[in-house]
């Protein structure tokens, strides 16, 4: 009890010296999500490609039960900023709720609803990346999925990245599948056995990190989704 209103106290004086604003429109919150509840509903454009074909230069074999994500990707934007944020501001408040929304959409996905039996596998980051960030975005995100769908998100330690690649920004499919093939590795395949498996990201772009993890995991999952909260 104390501790909780040492934390309260805590929260509200923070909240005091340091206001947290919106990060799209600047208005001023109570919460520590930086994002109001108007924007993260109305100001960014939602995804509505769901299923397999997607488009947009991404072509997924057919083996991928699903593909869905919250919003476009908007080059140049307030949603690039956001999502930039999040990789290296440390705002891990806005990754919990960033996932809550995109869990509160996959819950009436057509193809692959997540469900209490499905994993989430947020993409793994290498440990000096993560060491040096201290947290991986994709595993917020994955949080707050898990936290409004009742998922669970798979032990951090099931599939490791074992190459740290350098950032695939510019280029093209071919090139960026070449860069990633071998970065992952997996160490616990029984985890996956048999299980619907959902793996999570915050951008998707040619889909080649995301399929060099879920060629990784196909032969034990029952079956594969591909989740993000930005498709490019
Ligand atoms: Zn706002």
């Amino acid at each position: 009890m104390l501790v909780k209103l040492i934390k309260t106290f805590r929260d509200d004086l923070t909240g005091l010296l340091y206001p947290v604003t919106c990060l799209v429109c600047g208005d001023r919150l109570r919460d520590q999500t930086h994002l109001c509840s108007y924007c993260l509903n109305y100001a960014f454009v939602p995804f509505e490609r769901e299923g397999r074909e997607s488009g947009g230069g991404m072509i997924l074999p057919d083996w991928i039960a699903m593909q869905d994500a919250l919003w476009e990707f908007d080059k140049g934007g307030y949603l690039q900023d956001v999502l930039h944020q999040l990789k290296y501001n440390g705002l891990e408040k806005l990754g919990s709720a960033l996932g809550r929304q995109l869990g509160g959409k996959l819950r009436h996905n057509y193809w692959m609803a997540p469900l209490e039996d499905s994993l989430l596998l947020p993409v793994p980051l290498h440990s000096s990346r993560q060491r040096k960030r201290g947290y991986n975005q994709a595993s917020l995100i994955a949080g707050g999925v898990a936290e409004v769908t009742g998922a669970e998100t798979v032990g951090s330690n099931a599939v490791i990245r074992i190459r740290n690649t350098a950032t695939q920004t510019g280029l093209n499919a071919r090139v960026r599948r070449k860069n990633i093939g071998g970065a992952f590795h997996l160490v616990q395949s029984e985890q996956f056995r048999n299980r619907p498996v959902i793996i999570i990201d915050d951008v998707i772009t040619t889909g080649a990190t995301v399929m060099e993890l879920a060629s990784l995991i196909r032969p034990e999952a029952a079956c594969i989704g591909i989740v993000t909260v930005a498709k490019a």
